[in-house]
């Protein structure tokens, strides 16, 4: 990002409308490219003369699930929404703010249109009237890539003018909510909403809302395209389908794999080729620091909704962090608290206030576990959303997995 003395509101307008940050935009298949290969038939076909029931049949079938952390099928959504009155709305979460997690932003980075495509069948299905992409303002590159390509499908009149309104983050991970991200499109605050009623029948502006990931609509263009068995057809440790998982801490080779959705720990270390000399594998965040983290000793346990949650956790969007015999589970956990003391909206006092206390009982010597467990519990029941009821998972983890070091 360019730098600018004695930055006022004003002057930081006016470097960003003069296009004076310059994100470095990597090369990416553009609207003809993709075009080129085949891109945007299947929009076209099922516009003119889809069946939509028969379209969420196929995304059923595939087993694609959401990664909000409930694995709820995405196929199912559509139906909700639907059930109600229009207008609806889609609302697209890029807000990808989950530590540990870059999947979205490297598939955007390469190949922006099948998400596009993915987005605009989907709202084919619901009858969505307008497209709202919430993208998190820290990808410079996704948002420029963004504001290209959505002008190249209104030049070519895939879409009308306006129709994608494409909505800047800022910086707030309790965004990446659901209800918090519709809060902040109708450009408020940030705040979690109670449930019910739930974003299907009132979501942005009140209306029916469909809210997938990127990542979601990504693989409801490849499905539509190439069929449910790219999912289906995978199969590893009794689990079916694919994944996408960020992989980043003690290992060789960080990135984004492309894995079979019943894969290991051992075979996602594998892939990223290893732990880096010198290092030893002890333990790992499995899906964001809302999952708190598992020991090396269940390394052998496959990646897959239904197994973690039987274990006190969860895949959530995938993002796994590899610690060494150089880290200490407590420390990571401490860390993943503080962040949930910053990241806390401070609507609701379990969360607000538990986070809080919960970091400075981490930081004694010997950590109160009875206290701990007490509030712990209060965190999960009373929170209104899944950050404070979330939250907890770390400290018990530790305290169950790492006994020692606590
Ligand atoms: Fe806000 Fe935390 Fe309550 Fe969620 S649980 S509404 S983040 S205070």
């Amino acid at each position: 990002h360019h730098h600018i003395d004695n930055a006022t509101p004003e002057k930081v307008r006016a470097a960003i409308d003069s296009q004076d940050f310059h994100a470095h935009i990597p090369s990416y298949e553009t609207f003809e490219s993709y075009c080129k290969s085949g891109g945007y038939e299947t929009l076209r076909t099922l516009r003119a003369k889809g069946d939509w029931e028969v379209v969420q049949d196929t995304v059923l079938s595939s087993g694609l699930r959401g990664l909000g952390g409930a694995g709820f099928p995405s196929g199912k959504k559509w139906g909700f929404v639907r059930g109600n009155d229009g207008p609806r709305y889609i609302a697209v979460n890029g807000d990808e703010g989950e530590p540990g997690t870059f999947k979205d932003r490297f598939h955007l980075e390469r190949e922006p249109h099948t998400f596009l495509e993915g987005m605009l069948i989907a709202a084919w299905a619901v009858e969505a009237e307008t497209c709202f992409i919430y993208m998190r303002d820290e990808y410079p590159a996704v948002l420029e890539i963004l504001r290209r390509e959505i002008k190249a499908l209104e030049d070519a009149g895939v879409v009308d003018k306006g129709y994608i309104d494409l909505r800047r983050g800022a910086g707030a991970y309790i965004c990446g909510e659901e209800s918090a991200m519709i809060e902040s499109i109708e450009g408020k605050r940030g705040l979690p909403r109670h449930r019910p009623p739930f974003v299907a029948q009132v979501g942005i502006f009140g209306r029916p809302t469909l809210v997938h990931n990127v990542e979601t609509l990504y693989w409801v263009a490849k499905i539509c395209r190439e069929g449910p068995d790219i999912l289906s057809g995978v199969e590893k440790n009794g689990r079916t389908g694919l994944r996408n998982f960020s992989v980043s801490g003690r290992v060789k080779a960080p990135g984004v794999y492309l894995l079979p959705a019943g894969s290991t720990m051992e075979d996602i270390i594998e892939a990223a080729g290893g732990m880096l000399d010198g290092h030893r594998f002890k333990a790992y965040q499995p899906g964001g620091p809302s999952a708190g983290l598992l020991p090396a000793s269940m390394a052998d346990i496959p990646m897959d909704f239904d197994v973690l949650q039987e274990h006190g956790t969860f895949i959530g969007s995938a993002a796994i962090v590899v610690l060494s015999d150089k880290d200490s589970a407590r420390d990571a956990a401490l860390n993943m608290l503080r962040f949930f003391e910053d990241e806390s909206c401070g609507q609701c006092t379990p969360c607000r206030v538990g986070c809080e206390k919960a970091v400075k009982l981490m930081q004694a010597d010997r950590w109160d576990q009875p206290l701990l467990e007490e509030l712990c519990s209060a965190m999960a029941d009373a929170s209104i959303c899944g950050l404070g009821q979330a939250a907890p998972n770390p400290i018990r983890l530790t305290m169950k997995h790492f006994p020692d070091e606590v």
